[in-house]
C-alpha cells in the first residue's frame, strides 16, 4: 500500500515521527494500531510494546527488488558476484533506497557491511 508512512517515535526524540515509508503495522496490546518501517519494526522504541505484526504490501517489483538483496547478503557467492562495481548492484541499491527513502550512498555502504563475499572460482573442466 503506498502512502503509509512509519509513525514510530523514540524515546527522547519528543514525539518526533520517524516518517520513512512503512512495511509493518503493528497492533499493541491495548488494539491501538500504528505502521513501522523496516528499521523501527526491528529497533524502534514503540515497536516493543507490539503483540502482532502484519506486513503492509509493497509493489511485486520492489519485494522482487529486495528478495535479490536479500539472496546477495545472506550468499556469500552471490555478494561476490553481483557486489558493488556491478550494474546489477547500482540499480538494486538504488530501488531499494528509494523504496524506502533513504540516501543512496548511504544505504549501499551500510547494505555491503552487511554482506560478506566469498570469492567464486570456476570449476575445472572434468577430463
Ligand atoms: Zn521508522
Amino acid at each position: 500500500m503506498a502512502g503509509l508512512r512509519c509513525t514510530n517515535s523514540n524515546i527522547g526524540t519528543f514525539n518526533h515521527e520517524c516518517g520513512k515509508p512503512a512495511s509493518w503495522r503493528g497492533v499493541h496490546k491495548t488494539g491501538h494500531a500504528q505502521y513501522f518501517c523496516d528499521q523501527c519494526q526491528a529497533t524502534g522504541d514503540e515497536a516493543n510494546t507490539v503483540v502482532t505484526w502484519t506486513g503492509v504490501a509493497r509493489s511485486a517489483a520492489a519485494e522482487a527488488v529486495w528478495a535479490v538483496l536479500k539472496a546477495i547478503r545472506d550468499d556469500g557467492r552471490k555478494a561476490w558476484l553481483l557486489g558493488p562495481g556491478s550494474n546489477s548492484f547500482e540499480l538494486l541499491t538504488a530501488a531499494h533506497a528509494e523504496e524506502i527513502g533513504a540516501d543512496v550512498a548511504m544505504f549501499r555502504r551500510e547494505f555491503w557491511e552487511s554482506c560478506r563475499p566469498e570469492r567464486v572460482v570456476a570449476a575445472p573442466e572434468a577430463e
